[in-house]
């Protein structure tokens, strides 16, 4: 319905597109831009203040990228390193794999760009909704649910080998940790740190640079992966969790449909009580578990997230300032007040009133889609 030439709005804020406005819409979207521009510089300029509660809890907040040029985005919006790289974007698009030594230098400039904070490379999450024409997938009935990420990989070793030896050899430009993604098994991990001895062992044969001790993590976005936690924090570096698809799968929503979206909710029980298992998990053995889904990006979600004891939050870079200006207005007792009520609860819509009532007042400003009357920051 779009052709060359027409005028388009995209409205990200109230996930719209409108095709050829008529002036007064058009007047209007662009005093909101103005307007939201303002909100925005005014929320970034606390980029270097330290994101703390207001009670001095620090909260480590850091950005989820897919392109090279987001990690400089990321620090401009005061990421403290990149909690997720979705690396598979270098194997979209294109009809052969990357080479080894292609993707040796992208990641090479990310880690030097963002060095000495940390970057978490995501090895390739293909397969699903991410497709990947390259590698030539047969159809399947159920893709989210076949062969796709750590499966994937597992299943052509040598394409995985080939990341693995890229990741290695960036090691020394920076502060590397490596993640493996839809992890369901401890199998699997193990399956995965094998090769990665592997493709280290090949680097070092070459006489290449690398870092021996690279730390490797699982993403949780696989309930069984929430389940077993406390085996998962035995073997495993740290822990992210992927919410977007712990709930999809926690839930049986499919993350693309978007008739069924109102029931993909961050603030189902079940989510709520698997991530509050996986953080202890975590705290058990003193293992930094974060979040990287797009949960996190919510600033009622994030004072949920502290409460349940995450202090590591990663998110869409544009996203980090308000998330600090949030945490930095309210306390830790007061997230886990609300956390310890929210386990209780029994709907979403109970957690939803929670979080309401305890922060909406003092957050009114950042929860407000459409940022009409936001003043209080300018
Ligand atoms: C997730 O599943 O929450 C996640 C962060 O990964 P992706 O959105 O890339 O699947
Ligand atoms: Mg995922």
């Amino acid at each position: 319905t779009i052709n060359t030439g027409d005028l388009i709005v995209v409205d990200g804020l109230r996930g719209a597109v409108l095709v050829n406005p008529s002036p007064l819409l058009l007047d209007d979207a662009r005093a909101r831009a103005a307007r939201h521009l303002a909100f925005a510089r005014g929320l970034l300029s606390a980029r270097d203040q330290p994101c703390v509660t207001a009670c001095g809890v620090p909260i480590s907040l850091k950005a989820n990228v897919e392109l090279p040029a987001e990690a400089i985005l990321a620090l401009d919006h005061g990421a403290e390193g990149i909690g997720l790289y979705r690396t598979e974007f270098l194997y979209i698009d294109r009809a052969t794999q990357p080479t080894e030594d292609e993707q040796y230098e992208l990641y090479r400039a990310v880690l030097e760009a963002v060095a000495p904070r940390p970057v978490v490379l995501r090895t390739f999450d293909l397969g699903g909704d991410k497709f990947a024409s390259s590698f030539r997938l047969p159809a399947e009935m159920n893709p989210a649910l076949g062969l796709r990420a750590v499966r994937l990989a597992l299943s052509q070793p040598e394409v995985f080998k080939t990341q693995l030896r890229a990741m290695v050899r960036a090691s020394v430009h920076g502060n590397l940790r490596i993640m493996i993604p839809m992890v369901a098994s401890l199998r699997e991990l193990r399956e995965a740190r094998r090769l990665l001895a592997e493709a280290t062992a090949e680097v070092a044969a070459r006489g290449q640079a690398y870092e021996a001790e690279i730390p490797l993590g699982v993403m949780i976005e696989v309930p069984s992966a929430a389940v077993l936690a406390d085996l998962f924090a035995r073997e495993a570096a740290f822990f992210s969790l992927g919410t977007n698809d712990l709930i999809q799968y926690a839930l049986a929503v499919d993350r693309t449909n978007r008739s069924l979206a109102p029931l993909a909710s961050p603030f189902h029980p079940a989510i709520v009580r698997l991530i509050a298992q996986v953080a202890r998990a975590g705290a058990e053995r003193r293992i930094p578990v974060s979040v990287c889904g797009a949960m996190a990006s919510d600033p009622l979600a994030a004072a949920l997230l502290v409460g349940l004891g995450l202090r590591e939050l990663s998110m869409e870079a544009a996203a980090i300032p308000e998330i600090k200006e949030a945490l930095r207005r309210i306390t830790l007792k007061e997230c886990e007040d609300a956390a310890a009520a929210a386990l209780e609860a029994d709907g979403a819509d109970g957690i939803e009133e929670v979080l309401a009532k305890s922060f909406a007042p003092r957050l009114y400003d950042l929860l407000a889609a459409d940022v009409e009357g936001a003043g209080s920051l300018l």
